[in-house]
């Protein structure tokens, strides 16, 4: 796997496929500069060798050219999280862009302006691959969050530069963490997956019950497990379409030897609300009208004592309502509970959309050894899929 470390950039241009896709507030002021922050390493360590850099990104989802999703708004901010002014110019193909790149001294910076100004990125565009390509000696993909995409600037361009591509250092970070847990993974492993449904996760339970030796599986998706086993889930979210399956997983992962924890309690509601009234009950008992939300406290010390035995831990979806106070704390404790494993030296990635909100907003990313930057890509990572931007870098 080549990474930037590979190269030297002295005289050279990187042309960086970047993920600057930032929120913006009414006034275009960066609300979150996460992911400009996160491509600061690379973009120094290119700096450092004596190169120069042009990043490119896209910014929301424009139909042609809109101004309100320029580029131009995101340059105050990278000027300040990289503490050195920077060049833009207002188009990312074309004679004018190539000049302003062909003048380009080592220690500058360039930002193109969005690519999904064109509708050729999305397509993945030969002929708009090879413009963006004639403007860099070195394409580096550090875009982890477009990585699952085959656009135009993620990966068909890699194909003009036969040797001359690597892996920024955030992506080759993404890669890593996930093959710590899926590939070269220190026993026990243990999966830690919720969220709302079981067919949204399928494909990612059938592949990484190879790969692991506990599964704890909490949050909406617990009923209709319960309920394909007899249990009474009362009004609990579940999938009936899906009851069959679930039997099925259970059964893949005994013949697999992989030990399956369901909750066994439930903190049950009269009501999907944040003021309904509660009580912990058995998860194969909730009576009619009320509906498990969040993990009860027997579950919760099961859950603890299968976690803190682990050596490589992957959490992917919260066990229970977090964004709802009165259902947060089994998403709170197993977040907890990780952290702990973690200080204890296990390794912990937190990928994929909500438990990543979850670990955010409850303080707990620096005790987890990596919290994944890209959502949907990394559940294709998790399902086993190559990513068109990662394959096009290895070719
Ligand atoms: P997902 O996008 O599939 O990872 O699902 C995340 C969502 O699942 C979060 O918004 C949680 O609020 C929701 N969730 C977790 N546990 C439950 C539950 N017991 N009932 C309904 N929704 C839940």
């Amino acid at each position: 796997m080549k990474t930037i470390n590979d190269f030297n950039f002295k005289d050279k241009k990187a042309i960086i496929r970047v993920d600057f896709n930032v929120p913006l507030d009414a006034n275009f002021k960066v609300t979150d500069a996460t992911r400009i922050e996160a491509a600061k390493p690379t973009i120094d360590k290119i700096l450092q060798d004596g190169g120069s850099v042009i990043l490119m990104s896209h910014l929301g989802r424009p139909k042609g050219v809109e101004n309100k999703y320029s580029l131009q708004h995101i340059v105050y901010k990278i000027e300040e999280v990289l503490g050195k002014k920077i060049q833009f110019v207002n188009d990312c193909v074309g004679a004018n862009v190539e000049t302003v790149a062909a003048n380009l001294k080592p220690g500058d910076v360039l930002l193109l302006e969005n690519l999904r100004f064109y509708a050729e990125e999305e397509k993945g565009d030969p002929n708009f691959a090879e413009k963006l390509a004639k403007l860099g000696d070195i394409y580096v993909n550090d875009a982890f969050g477009t990585a699952h995409r085959a656009h135009a600037s993620t990966a068909i361009i890699a194909d003009f530069f036969t040797n001359k591509k690597c892996f920024g250092l955030l992506l080759a970070k993404e890669i890593e963490s996930i093959n710590k847990v899926l590939r070269d993974s220190e026993k026990p492993v243990t999966a830690i997956l919720g969220g709302s449904k079981v067919s949204s996760k399928i494909t990612i339970i059938e592949n990484i019950l190879d790969k692991v030796n506990h599964m704890i599986i909490g949050g909406g998706m617990t009923y209709t497990f319960v309920k394909a086993l007899g249990g009474n889930i009362g009004n609990s979210i579940c999938e009936d379409d899906k009851l069959d399956l679930a039997i099925e997983i259970l059964k893949q992962a005994k013949a697999k030897g992989v030990q399956i924890h369901l909750p066994v309690d439930v903190v049950a509601a009269d009501d999907f609300a944040n003021n309904a009234a509660t009580q912990v009950v058995n998860v194969n008992q909730i009576p009619d009208g009320w509906q498990g939300l969040d993990a009860g406290p027997k579950t919760l010390e099961i859950f603890k004592r299968i976690i803190l035995d682990s050596k490589t831990i992957l959490w992917n979806g919260p066990v229970g309502v977090f964004e709802m106070e009165s259902f947060a704390n089994g998403t709170i404790k197993v977040g907890d509970y990780i952290a702990e494993a973690t200080k204890s030296g296990a390794f912990s990635l937190v990928g994929g959309g909500d438990s990543v909100a979850a670990v955010k907003q409850f303080g707990l990313e620096d005790k987890m050894s990596y919290v994944s930057t890209g959502g949907g890509a990394m559940l294709e990572m998790l399902e086993g899929k190559t990513l068109p931007g990662i394959a096009a870098i290895l070719n």
